[in-house]
């Protein structure tokens, strides 16, 4: 078990924390990266632990608590490979300025494992800003005793994207939260010695492993009438399932079905779909030789 312990940093009623222009609060940008960084590191099979999975409405929670959540749900699982990952941006001063990079932080308490991981995201997160925008800073890797980290048992480390009192950084923070997210989970995954899985908008390829939840049919319906085409198909086809259109996930098949749904609300490629409903019926009994 690799265990990825995320830390948001800060509840919706901290005090100050915006952006000089109140277009972005803190709090707001660490809790919509906390839960990408989930979705995507849960795809890399990483398991992960929120210690304040829904800040939004409350006040801030303490620093020594937040140490105390991930120090408990490490030790209940019986201490498995784990990195502690507090998510912040950053300012200075009240008023927009120069100042801006990414950096990350360790304790001097720090095990050489927090060494490690903190150098894998900075490399990974500075990457992709720099991607983004030439002009993005690399403020490296520092030494800090936030009392998360430092009251964290496990591997820990500080992540300050970028700061929102600086106009370039802002527009990254709020714009390119996704490439953030993957960013950071590539740079964990490198931590934990795993090879980065490429997720979100990519048609499903052949590298994927079979097995994980990859059938060889996906068959997508959006109404009750549409469904029970979509089972005929079922019947003629082996190792299929069939999902309504707003739980189907680009990668779930390896051919892709889709009963009554537009074209154009699916991502990725699609191997069968009718101009309406008779038309789909038509073309599925026509695929199964019927
Ligand atoms: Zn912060």
């Amino acid at each position: 078990m690799k265990l990825l312990i995320l830390d948001s940093g800060h509840s919706e009623y901290v005090q100050g924390k915006e952006a000089p222009d109140k277009s972005m609060k803190e709090w707001e940008f660490n809790n919509d990266m906390q839960h990408k960084i989930k979705t995507i590191a849960e795809k890399q099979g990483i398991t992960v632990y929120l210690t304040n999975p829904n800040p939004s409405k409350k006040n801030e929670m303490g620093l020594t608590r937040r140490a105390q959540y991930a120090n408990d749900y490490w030790i209940s699982k019986g201490k498995p490979d784990a990195l502690f990952f507090s998510i912040h941006s950053n300012a200075y001063d009240s008023k927009f300025n120069a100042a801006r990079g990414t950096e990350t932080y360790y304790a001097s308490n720090a095990s050489q494992k927090s060494k490690n991981a903190a150098k894998d995201v900075q490399e990974e997160v500075y990457k992709v800003m720099k991607s983004i925008d030439s002009e993005a800073k690399d403020r490296g890797v520092k030494v800090a005793d936030f009392t998360v980290i430092y009251k964290a048992l496990m591997p820990s480390i500080l992540e300050e994207y970028g700061f929102y009192t600086n106009r370039e950084d802002l527009k990254i923070l709020k714009n390119n939260r996704d490439e953030l997210a993957e960013a950071t989970v590539k740079g964990v995954c490198k931590y934990f010695g795993i090879t980065y899985k490429e997720v979100g908008g990519n048609p499903p390829s052949e590298s994927q492993t079979p097995g994980e939840d990859v059938y060889e049919n996906c068959i997508i319906y959006k109404g009750d009438v549409d469904k029970n085409i979509a089972n005929i198909l079922g019947w003629g086809l082996k190792d299929y399932i069939i999902v309504p259109l707003q739980e189907y996930k680009v990668g779930l098949g390896k051919k892709v079905f889709v009963v009554g749904v537009a074209a154009n609300e699916i991502e990725g490629d699609v191997n069968l779909q009718g101009n309406n409903r008779w038309d789909t019926l038509n073309e599925v009994l026509e695929y199964l030789g019927k």
